[in-house]
């Protein structure tokens, strides 16, 4: 079995930080990205929301065009890092009651072709963030992406084909996707936001004016539509206070892309597996990992940087903060490690932390109330009759209706009783029930573009307050992996001779 002293997972711009600090002072480092991510797993929205409008492309273009955009990259190469990428972080486990067993802490890896463990004495977490998505009719069609998706194929891949984009979000993370977009070549024929005021920089706003952009406040999508399950028009609508469309106020524009940027969620799959304490702090996107000012998490020897750690729309402007973090966390870890005295540690540290402050910028706000009048504005304006769950073909009125999977042709008086009402009556609101009873959240994507509305449509089903409604479990493997990957052996003739065995109506076990 592999073994590093240092793992870090997510060479991004903290993970790289966290990388190079760690190096420079002799820590032998692993640092895991799965990019480029292969064109399989982005066909299947894995890690960001891509969408299904990719241009085909080849994989080795891909990794071509990544390294150079990552210079910090190519630094961390030179001091001695263990750079893989292609490869992915599936899991995360440590020795626990049902895992005495386990020789040590690990870290489940695995490319295309193979799966394998690694040994780690410090593990740091810079995974990012994910794309919230809320869906609207139409959100199905190719051409529906986010803004982390649209992002990393046009600044990674340089592969997103589209002329016409309506971006909505219009906080930092909209406008700086819009202006990304026009750099791009892109045309972007609006920027929509249900609330009454622009929520981003006042200079990117101006920018955007300049280009000729459109800005529609207290708006939303009504539908997109178009032919060939590709998306050709958007339907926009004004909206008033209670989120109501408001008569008269249609307007069709002519668009192949739909860019969701109203949100990013950090991604901490990999913590909560390892039973990081989680705490809800809306304003850095919920569930978020509780850490010290070295950036170390509740659970000895794992640290967290950069977006998993919590992400605000400032960031997107100042992305220097998930520099430091990161530089703050390869400090920490090289320090438990013994490979930097506590003292200069420390004054490093506190160099660092001193920088951050100073970039800290305004207070960042919460952000639930946001997501909720989204939801809210799709709903009045498209119904519920809409995908919630893409992967399992799951809708919002199923997940409030509790039914089981369509596919399943499974349906009773009993059933079509049963509701998220009926459900919080008896028992306490948690979305792991809209898992196990609509398998929602259970598809390719894991959960990435069902997780925050099915959250949503709890709390306001149950009168909860979202802060109450806790995280949907995560299981591993976090990502979708053949299982000729997991596990190389194929199955004895005896096993495969006798599996029908299973499926046969008179088989004792499954009665
Ligand atoms: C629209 C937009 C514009 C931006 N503009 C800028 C800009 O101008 N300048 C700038 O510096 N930054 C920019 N950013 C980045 C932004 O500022 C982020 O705050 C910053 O990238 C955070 O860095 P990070 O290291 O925390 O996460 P990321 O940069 O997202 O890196 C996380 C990495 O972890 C990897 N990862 C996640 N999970 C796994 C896993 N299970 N296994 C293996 N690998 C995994 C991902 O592939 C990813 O590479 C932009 C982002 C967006 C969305």
């Amino acid at each position: 079995m592999e073994s590093r002293p240092l793992v870090v997972v997510g060479a991004g711009i903290s993970g790289t930080a966290a990388a190079i600090q760690a190096a420079e002072v002799g820590v032998s480092v692993s640092l895991i990205d799965e990019n480029p991510i292969p064109n399989g797993m982005v066909g299947m929205n894995v890690p960001h929301f891509f969408g299904q409008s990719l241009p085909p492309g080849n994989e080795s273009a891909s990794i071509e065009t990544f390294i150079p955009t990552t210079v910090a990259l190519a630094e961390a190469e030179e001091l001695g890092v263990d750079v893989r990428l292609g490869t992915c972080v599936w899991g995360t486990f440590r020795n626990r009651e049902n895992s005495r067993l386990l020789d040590g802490p690990q870290v489940g890896l695995a490319d295309t072709e193979r799966s394998w463990m690694m040994n780690y004495e410090r593990l740091i977490i810079a995974t990012g963030a994910r794309d919230l998505s809320i869906g609207f009719v139409g959100w199905d069609l190719a051409g529906v992406m986010g803004a982390n998706g649209a992002h990393s194929l046009m600044n990674r891949s340089a592969n997103l084909a589209s002329r016409r984009m309506v971006l909505l979000g219009s906080g930092n993370l909209g406008l700086k996707t819009a202006k990304m977009a026009l750099e791009n070549g892109i045309e972007v024929v609006a920027v929509v936001d249900v609330s009454p005021t622009v929520q981003g920089d006042a200079a990117l706003v101006e920018a955007l004016r300049t280009e000729g952009v459109e800005l529609f406040t207290s708006h939303t999508v009504k539908e997109a539509a178009g032919k060939n399950g590709c998306i050709e028009s958007v339907v926009l609508v004004g909206i008033d206070d209670d989120g109501e469309p408001v008569a008269g106020t249609e307007k069709m524009v002519s668009a192949d892309i739909v860019c969701l940027a109203i949100g990013l969620v950090p991604n901490v799959e990999l913590l909560s597996l390892l039973d990081c304490e989680l705490t809800f702090k809306s304003e850095i996107g919920g569930y978020v990992p509780r850490h010290d000012d070295r950036m170390r998490t509740s659970v000895d020897d794992v640290l967290v940087a950069g977006d998993a750690a919590g992400f605000h729309d400032g960031m997107i402007i100042d992305p220097d903060i998930a520099r430091n973090q990161g530089r703050l966390a390869g400090i920490a870890a090289s320090a438990s490690l013994g490979a930097i005295g506590p003292t200069e540690a420390e004054d490093l540290m506190s160099e660092i932390r001193s920088e951050i402050l100073s970039q800290a910028g305004a207070k960042p706000t919460e952000v639930h109330t946001g997501w909720k009048r989204w939801l809210g504005s799709f709903v009045k304006a498209g119904g519920q009759d809409v995908l919630a769950c893409p992967c399992e073909g799951v809708t919002r009125a199923e997940i409030i209706g509790l039914q089981p999977p369509r596919y399943l042709e499974w349906g009773s008086e009993q059933m079509n009783r049963r509701s998220l009402q009926t459900q919080v009556e008896d028992n306490p609101a948690n979305p792991n029930q809209i898992k196990r009873l609509t398998r929602a959240g259970t598809g390719i994507c894991q959960g990435r573009r069902c997780r925050e509305q099915a959250a949503l449509l709890l709390a306001e089903e149950a009168n909860t307050p979202i802060s109450e409604i806790p995280l949907m479990t995560y299981r591993p493997p976090v990502r979708p992996l053949p299982l000729s990957i997991m596990w190389p052996d194929d199955e004895s003739e005896q096993v495969r001779t006798e599996w029908p065995k299973w499926f046969s109506p008179n088989n004792k076990v499954l009665g």
